[in-house]
């Protein structure tokens, strides 16, 4: 009887969606697409954990599925980040501006105005 395959973390009971296999001369962990067959060198994983892998300290890893890419920031990142932005911007907004003295040939650069256009 053929098992059905599993993300090979411990625990997890997940079909796995990608193959983690290990270059040791470089020092790279390659993840790819699940391979065809299960291999005993190799380490199936589901897409949470393919997401989450991490490369141990001194190693590289290599993603060749899309799919397992790490999640992106979340929505807690993204309100920090904009929170960030809106206190940089009280602090700017309370500077005083430097004084603008620009001459009109200096404000209108190389535009021209063209007379007799307007309706
Ligand atoms: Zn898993």
């Amino acid at each position: 009887m053929i098992q059905p395959r599993r993300c090979k973390r411990q625990g997890c009971q997940e079909p796995p969606v990608s193959t983690l296999t290990f270059v040791y001369k470089d020092s790279t962990a390659v993840l790819g697409p699940l391979s065809v067959k299960e291999v005993p060198w190799a380490y199936d994983l589901c897409s949470k954990h393919a997401s989450s892998l991490q490369a141990p300290r001194g190693w590289e890893v290599i993603r060749l599925n899309p799919a397992t890419e790490p999640a992106g920031p979340t929505e807690e990142d993204l309100e920090a980040l904009a929170d960030s932005v809106r206190e940089r911007g009280k602090h700017v907004a309370e500077a005083p501006y430097p004084p603008v003295h620009l001459a009109p040939a200096a404000r209108y650069g190389h535009l021209r105005l063209v007379p007799g256009t307007a309706a």
